[in-house]
This record gives structure tokens, sequence and C-alpha cells, in this order.
């Protein structure tokens, strides 16, 4: 069967396409203003479509600007976790009930929400978590993404719901999917906008109600998410936000007995920890979890030497590599090597690091402090271990002294088995290695505990077919200047990882994303 058409959000190229880039840069710039405006409100916990207060709070500040106060947040506790368990529990009959067609509409009806306040959504991507502007409206394009396809493929399939006759005389058979319950939902702060919209739908479509809790660096955007579903129409209490830490309220949501799935997006840690606590509780629903990666990248002999300094260049230093898709090692046939490394370096020097709403920003500022460190505990390994090409200093001029700014490191002497080249950072770092032939590109590739995304550089046919066919990892990509490994589409590049960088096979904005948060039901009357 041939996919069906669809069509991806595409702000930034669109605009570009059509010679209208000075109007996205001025209508981005306008939403920066109003944003800012609005921003230092408090913000209470969303249980059943109601603002809910707590005892405690928590202050979110920019990455780029810690003086710009993004909000305050309502603490959650394990008492909140139940009531917003409890609630979504109650709903959950009649939002499996509801009819097909009126539950797609609402996520229809979300996405156009989307799409008219997209500049505004941007805005706040990039002052909450510090993404560049064409970065901040991809993360929004996705969410749109997001939303369109599940919902729309949930109703071309009939909601997974097939009348399978009478096999035998007398027996009327049906054969179908049905949502689990309550899904807990707990989100990564770096693609704030897309994987709360995300793992959220594709629960929700499904006809399984949600408590929602995002990463604490990034409340403010899921909290306009979830008010944009109540306009559309989502019916109070089928999905409810709790904020706070992850051991205070993730650990409680993942723990709850009435809590069928969890939908995880995030550390390889956090989420191997949320599978082995559904074992000992011996909870029988699924652990659905995205998890990190450690992404290699191959340059040929034959490789066009331009094309995979910039891909390579993007993958790594995009977001300030802060994405479970970025560059992380790559391996350079040693006749190359000199060439292709010279050039990264002296194109990573080139770029520009900034507060994410400023029009030239490349690299933008890292998470929080502890990002921080753990820059300058790995560069300092480097410098001891290896040879630092070009970064491994924090950038603290003007008044970059008030966010959290670091350079883009490219590292090279680091044998391949030395933990640098082993372990995720989520940094703005990329270790470069010599090969001596394609074999051991491929080996050197696939040797790692992760299989996410990988991309080669190559202009002989065989390599490309070779390393399709041997490669062990999620996502593929092949001379992709754009970016050697970040930046999928949904519905034509689905998004997960084999080995440990996910948990079910099944990808993110693919065609069996939202069956996965349902089970199967066989249905037999005799008349
Ligand atoms: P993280 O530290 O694992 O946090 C993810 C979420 O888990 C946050 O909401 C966090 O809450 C929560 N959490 C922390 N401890 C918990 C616990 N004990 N029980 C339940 N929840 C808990 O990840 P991150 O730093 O936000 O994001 C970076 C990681 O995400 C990287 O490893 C990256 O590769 C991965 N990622 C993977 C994909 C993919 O599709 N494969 C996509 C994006 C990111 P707090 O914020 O309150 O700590
Ligand atoms: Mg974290």
């Amino acid at each position: 069967m041939q996919p069906r058409d669809f069509d991806n959000e595409l702000t930034y190229l669109t605009h570009k396409q059509n010679g209208e880039e000075e109007a996205f840069h001025e209508a981005y710039d306008e939403a920066v203003e109003s944003v800012r405006e609005e921003l230092g409100q408090s913000h209470g916990l969303q249980i059943e479509g109601e603002a809910v207060d707590t005892d405690s709070t928590f202050t979110v500040t920019s990455p780029g600007n810690q003086d710009l106060e993004i909000g305050e947040f309502a603490a959650g506790t394990e008492q909140d976790v139940d009531a917003a368990v409890r609630a979504a529990k109650e709903k959950f009959p009649d939002w499996e009930a509801l009819d097909t067609s009126a539950r797609v509409e609402i996520f229809q009806d979300a996405a156009d929400i989307m799409r008219d306040r997209k500049y505004e959504l941007a805005a706040t991507v990039s002052l909450e978590n510090g993404k560049n502007r064409t970065e901040a409206m991809a993360d929004v394009d996705e969410a749109i993404d997001f939303l369109d396809f599940y919902s729309s493929e949930f109703e071309r399939s009939n909601g997974y719901e097939f009348d399978t006759g009478e096999p035998t005389p007398g027996q009327h058979t049906k054969n179908l999917l049905r949502p689990y319950g309550v899904f807990g939902v707990i989100s990564p702060f770096n693609f704030p906008m897309a994987l709360v919209a995300g793992m959220t739908s594709g629960a929700l479509v499904a006809g399984n109600t949600v408590v929602v809790k995002p990463a604490s660096t990034t409340p403010l955007v899921a909290h306009k998410y979830v008010d944009i579903l109540h306009q559309a129409g989502l019916p109070e209490g089928v999905l409810n936000l709790v904020m706070g830490g992850g051991s205070d309220v993730g650990q409680p949501l993942v723990e709850h007995e009435d809590v069928s799935g969890i939908a995880f997006t995030g550390s390889r840690k956090v989420g191997l920890n949320i599978q082995e606590t559904f074992m000992e509780l011996g909870k029988r629903g699924p652990v659905i979890a995205e998890l990190g990666g450690k992404n290699p990248v191959i340059v040929s002999n034959t490789a066009d030497i331009d094309k995979a300094v910039e891909g390579v260049k993007k993958g790594a230093f995009s977001f300030s590599g802060q994405k479970c898709s970025a560059t992380s090692r790559v391996y350079v046939h040693e006749d190359v090597i000199d060439e292709f490394t010279d050039q990264l370096v002296s194109e990573a020097e080139e770029l520009t690091i900034g507060r994410a709403s400023e029009r030239d920003t490349f690299v933008s500022p890292l998470i929080d402090d502890s990002a921080l460190e753990y820059y300058q505990e790995i560069t300092e390994e480097a410098r001891s271990d290896g040879t630092i090409r070009t970064g491994g200093n924090v950038v603290s001029d003007g008044e970059l002294s008030q966010g959290r700014f670091v350079e883009p490191t490219v590292v090279t002497d680091i044998p391949h088995e030395h933990k640098l080249a082993r372990e995720e950072h989520f940094l703005p770092f990329v270790t470069i290695h010599p090969i001596s032939d394609f074999d051991e590109g491929i080996s050197k590739s696939n040797d790692s505990e992760y299989g996410l995304c990988a991309g080669l550089f190559s202009e002989d046919e065989e390599e490309i077919d070779q390393w399709f066919n041997e490669i062990e990892s999620g996502m593929t990509y092949v001379n992709r200047n754009q970016s050697a490994t970040t930046g999928a589409l949904v519905q034509a590049q689905p998004f997960g990882g084999w080995k440990f960088s996910g948990t079910t096979g099944k990808f993110a904005g693919g065609y069996w994303y939202v069956q996965q948060f349902m089970r199967e039901q066989s249905r037999t009357r005799v008349e």
C-alpha cells in the first residue's frame, strides 16, 4: 500500500522558498516581544481543568539570560499526582466511548490553533529552553504534525477496528484495539513542544486519558499545550498536568497503581529505571521509552568533504548538541581525515554563539548548571587524554555572562574505547577518529550500546548499500549535508531507537506508533 499524502508543517523552509524570509523574522521578533511581556506569572498544576496551587513552587529562568524569569510554577507532590490520576481514571470510560470522529476533530482543531499561534509558541520555546528561532519553530511544526498525523491516521484506520465476519456459521466476529486506561507521560526539556504533544496525543488519540509531567526546566510550553487542547474541546480531566521534580512527581506517577502505561522520552538511566519499576511492581502495561544516543557518522575516502563537514557541523552543534540525535563520533578514512578535520575546525570557529532570540545565533545556551559543569568536566578530560582542536571553553563576553554559553568543541586523538567516545554527553562536543577502511567504520559505528541515528558520507553505491544493510541504527542518513544525524520529519522519517536507545522498536511519527497505546481484543457473538 502506498503511504498516504501528508504535508509537514515546514514553516521556515516554506517562507524561504517563497522569498518570505523577512516576514518570518519579523513575525518571530514581534512574538518574542509580546511573549516577554507575559513572562513571570504564576502557574498552577492543571487537574480536571482547574488550576491547582501547591505549598511550594519553583522558578524557571531563561538559559540565555538568567535574569529573565519565565515564571513561577507549582511544585506537585505525591498527593497531587494521586488527584490527577484519579481524575484521569474517572474520565476514561467516557473518553474511550467517544466517537472516533469527535475525538479526531479535537486534535485537528488543536493543530489549527497551534498553526495560528505558531510564532508565539516558537518564541516561548526559545525563551524557555534556549533554542534558536528556526529550531524552535521546527519544534512547534513537529508538534502540529504529530497531532495532525496521529489523529488523521487513526481515523483513516477506522480506529483500528475490523469486522472479521462469520468464520463458522453463527459466529459473528470483530477484531479491535482498545486503550489501556490512564497513561503517564514524562518528557524531556529538549523538544518541549513536540515531545509533550507527540506522546500525549499518541496516548489520547488511542482513547487513554493522561497525566503529563514535563521537564522541570520547560513547564511553560507544556502549560500552553494543555490550554490549547482544552480550547479545542478536550473534556476536562482527560489530560492533566503535574509539575515538579523527577523523584517528587515523576516517580509517584510511574508507581501509581492506576497508571497502566508510561510514555517516556529522556535519558537511558531514568527510562530503564521506569521499566524496572514497572516489572518490580508487577505492572503489565507498556513502557514506551525513547532514550539516548551516541550517534556515529562515517566519512569515506569517496565522500564529498564539503557536504560531510556541513552535515557534521550541523548535526553536532545545532541546539548545542542537546539532541538525542546529535552527531557525537565521526569515523573518517585516514586518506581524508586531515582535510576533513581542518575544515570542520575552521567552520566550527565561524559559528555564532548567542541568545536564542538573536537572528544570527547558531550555537545556543545550555539548559542548566549541571550541563555547564559536565561540559567543563569532559573538556578537561579531552584536554588530558586527547587533543582539543577547537572549543573547550565557557563563553562569557558581555551579555553572554548572564547565560550558559560554551564553544562548539572538536576533539581528536581519543581512542575509540575511551569513555568520551562511548557515553552520551548532550553537549556541543564531537570526537573524530581515523579508520583505515570502510568495514572498520561500520564495526566501530556499531560497537555501541546505543542505536538511535547514524550518518554516512560516501559517493560509492556499494558502500552505501552495505552501510544501509549493516548499520545498527533506527534512523539512517546518507550524504545529508542539512545535518548528518538530526532533523527527522513526521511520517516520512519516523523516529526511534534500536538497542538501548528505545524500548519498543516502534517509532514516533510513524504508522505503528499509536497502536502501542492499545491492546487487542477479539469479540465473538453467536446469533
Ligand atoms: P532526563 O533527565 O531523563 O529527564 C526526562 C524526564 O524524566 C524529565 O521530565 C525528568 O524530570 C524526569 N525524571 C527524572 N527523574 C525521574 C524519575 N526518577 N522518575 C520519573 N521521571 C523522572 O532527560 P533530559 O535531561 O530532560 O533530556 C535529555 C535526555 O533525553 C538525553 O538522554 C536524550 O538522548 C534523551 N532524549 C531522547 C529522545 C528520543 O527520541 N530518543 C528525544 C529527546 C531526548 P526533571 O526535569 O524534573 O528532572
Ligand atoms: Mg536531566
